[in-house]
């Protein structure tokens, strides 16, 4: 018994499988979705997205927030960003990381600004601690 996975972002589709289990980053806190889940609908936050099969490594995906929604059989995110692990650029999310920490220095920002820049700190660290993840892992892929 497995359950269909959908990650999608208005850009591109990311990755669609069938699956045994899904970790993802709900607003609320992580959650586990196994087949046969009750149906849910959830907003995500910024965070690791696991994907596992069993007899393989779990796929990693690094989500910018976005929406799930969940079905017995059917798992489907709409995430405002989401990249594979070993897609992450990890020098350009510390640079994004670094030019907003030092837009949270700058003086009289709105609170929209500093929840932008706070937002995007949150994804830089995400992809940075993936990428650093799977370049423990697979050190020769980072040579
Ligand atoms: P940046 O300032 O570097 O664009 P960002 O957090 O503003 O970072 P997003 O708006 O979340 O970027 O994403 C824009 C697009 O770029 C998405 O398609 C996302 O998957 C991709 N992306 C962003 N950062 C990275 C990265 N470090 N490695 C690979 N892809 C990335």
């Amino acid at each position: 018994m497995s359950i269909k996975l959908d990650i999608v972002t208005v850009e591109r589709l990311v990755y669609s499988d069938d699956v045994d289990m899904v970790v993802a980053p709900g607003s609320e806190g992580v959650l586990g979705i196994l087949p046969r889940h009750a149906p849910l609908l959830t907003s995500l936050a910024s965070g690791e997205l696991l994907a596992r099969k069993q007899g393989e490594d779990d796929l990693s995906f690094a989500i910018g927030g976005g929406f799930m929604e969940v079905q017995p059989d059917k798992v489907t995110v709409l995430a405002d960003a989401a990249e594979r692990a070993e897609e992450i650029d990890l020098n350009r999310a510390k640079d994004a990381r670094d030019r907003a920490e030092n837009l949270l220095k700058s003086e009289g920002l709105s609170l929209d600004e500093l929840a932008r820049a706070e937002a995007a700190i949150r994804r830089a660290v995400v992809r940075m601690n993936l990428a650093e993840k799977r370049s423990r892992k697979h050190p020769r892929s980072y040579e």
